[in-house]
């Protein structure tokens, strides 16, 4: 990829819109802008005019008239990529986008790969690659936890974190090489008890980021929650009226598209991602040991478990049933259903929700949509952990989690080489492999395997 030329590409929703904007990046992008704007005051001549500023006029091919266009001209430095860039926004035709862009090419300008005008703004750096990463689950962002996190790592949320931790750590290798230089007169300019207190408040900060990716990752992906329960209790019935309810309060995202079914829900700005439920759902179909099987694996992969019972069920088999869910989860938060209370009476409801201490529990009737408000009430009790106070860190990124591991790893074998009194050889090399790792979060440090990895999972035109 040729990282001076002139990109161009159509930075809106593929489709047809009201407007579109046709975005260009690089040093040809006003000149070539020029060359087919006709502005509606004369003689204008967009190279003349100052940075961040717009213009009224038409996009020529030639002599044809393509649209009537607005143009913002921005010049470096300061912009997105921190080259020159053009936006045009046109009238939102998909035929017009596509001509408006042959026309760039046309003059040379070259069409932009996924994620290309970002990866210019961190090679020019605008922002680090922990930054750039942040736009991507921004532009993904599909609940206000999700929006929240990647708001925070775009405004360079643990950024500056690791780059401190690094430079420490990177004072230290510069002293236990010197004394690597001076091998034969046993020296020691790197203080031991220093760098044991040092290591071991970077161990507890990179533990924190590391345990916080957990929270960081069902904030983004959704809150993993299985129904379970047996047979014909009610459970495909509560998540069609779960996800109706959901329909209700919050307006489907336009602009996103699935190719999984999955069913999401939103409750209080938190996802909660339903899993395998396709697999609970059919289990009347198939034998019933593979339906337990799949009900297991999906309260293995949870983080909280929809338990349904069928609330006619006398207190000793649902006191069984009790002890029987206690069996089946572990570190899972659990919400007992008692549903179909349409069938009984007021007063037998209300002896049994009594006599269950054991989880927190509703009444509810899936088929009659009644008292489902007060499940969804308990949901978001327990995801309140789940919220993000303003100023905590938390990780979200995969990558990231594993660079952090790595340099966890690597510290906890200097911590244990400092007790032991090993060689400096031994200590350096593994202080580098934390700094390689710490310094792989925020780009100090990249291959363009990585980058490629990065930006091509961008839209283009982003
Ligand atoms: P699953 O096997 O646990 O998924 O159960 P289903 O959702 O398929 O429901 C089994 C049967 O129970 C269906 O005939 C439902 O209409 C019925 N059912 C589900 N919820 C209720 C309820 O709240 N009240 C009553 N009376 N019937 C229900």
């Amino acid at each position: 990829m040729n990282e001076n030329d002139t990109i161009c590409a159509i930075s809106t929703a593929a489709g047809m819109g009201a407007v579109a904007i046709i975005r260009l990046s690089g040093s040809k992008a006003i000149a070539s802008c020029d060359s087919v704007f006709r502005a509606t005051s004369k003689n204008k001549k967009l190279v003349e005019q100052p940075a961040n500023t717009i213009h009224h006029g038409w996009l020529y091919d030639g002599d044809q008239a393509l649209d009537e266009v607005l143009v913002s001209v921005f010049r470096a430095p300061r912009t997105y990529t921190g080259e020159d860039v053009i936006e045009i926004t046109c009238h939102g035709s998909p035929y017009i986008q596509q001509q408006i862009v042959r026309v760039f090419i046309n003059q040379g300008i070259r069409h932009a790969k996924a994620g290309e005008f970002t990866m210019r703004a961190f090679l020019n750096g605008k922002m680090d690659l922990s930054q750039t990463e942040a736009v991507a689950d921004l532009i993904a962002a599909e609940s206000a936890g999700a929006h929240k996190l990647a708001l925070q790592q775009m405004k360079g949320g643990y950024s500056k974190q690791i780059n401190d931790l690094r430079d420490q750590l990177l004072h230290f290798i510069s002293l236990i090489e010197l004394e690597l230089d001076f091998a034969d007169e046993d020296v020691e300019f790197a203080d031991r008890s220093q760098l044991s207190k040092l290591v071991n408040t970077i161990l507890a900060t990179i533990k924190s980021l590391v345990d916080s990716f957990a929270m960081g990752n069902v904030i983004k992906n959704g809150i993993p929650v299985a129904i379970a329960g047996k047979p014909n209790v009610g459970k495909s019935t509560l998540l069609n009226v779960l996800l109706n309810e959901d329909k209700a309060i919050v307006s489907d995202i336009p602009g996103t598209t699935r190719d999984t079914i999955e069913d999401l829900i939103h409750i209080n700005g938190i996802l909660f991602r339903f899993i395998d439920t396709a697999g609970i759902r059919h289990t009347d179909d198939i034998i019933e040991n593979l339906g337990i099987e799949r009900t297991m694996r999906a309260i293995n992969q949870a983080q909280v478990v929809l338990w349904v019972i069928d609330a006619r069920l006398s207190d000793t088999e649902i006191q069984n049933e009790l002890n029987e869910i206690k069996q089946v989860v572990s570190s899972q938060e659990v919400i007992v259903i008692f549903n179909k209370i349409d069938q009984l009476s007021e007063a037998s409801c209300f002896t049994k929700l009594e006599a269950n201490n054991d989880f927190p529990s509703v009444y509810v009737s899936a088929k009659k949509s009644e008292n489902i408000h007060s499940l969804i009430d308990l949901l978001s009790e327990i995801t309140n952990k789940f919220h993000v106070h303003s100023n905590s860190i938390v990780v979200t990124n995969i990558r990231h989690y594993e660079a952090l591991s790595h340099a966890h790893e690597a510290l906890l074998r200097v911590t244990r080489e400092l007790q032991a009194h090993t060689s400096q050889d031994f200590i350096a090399q593994d202080i580098r492999e934390a700094i390689y790792y710490l310094g792989e979060i925020t780009g100090v440090i990249t291959t363009d395997e990585v980058l490629g990895n990065i930006f091509g999972k961008f839209c283009i035109g982003k």
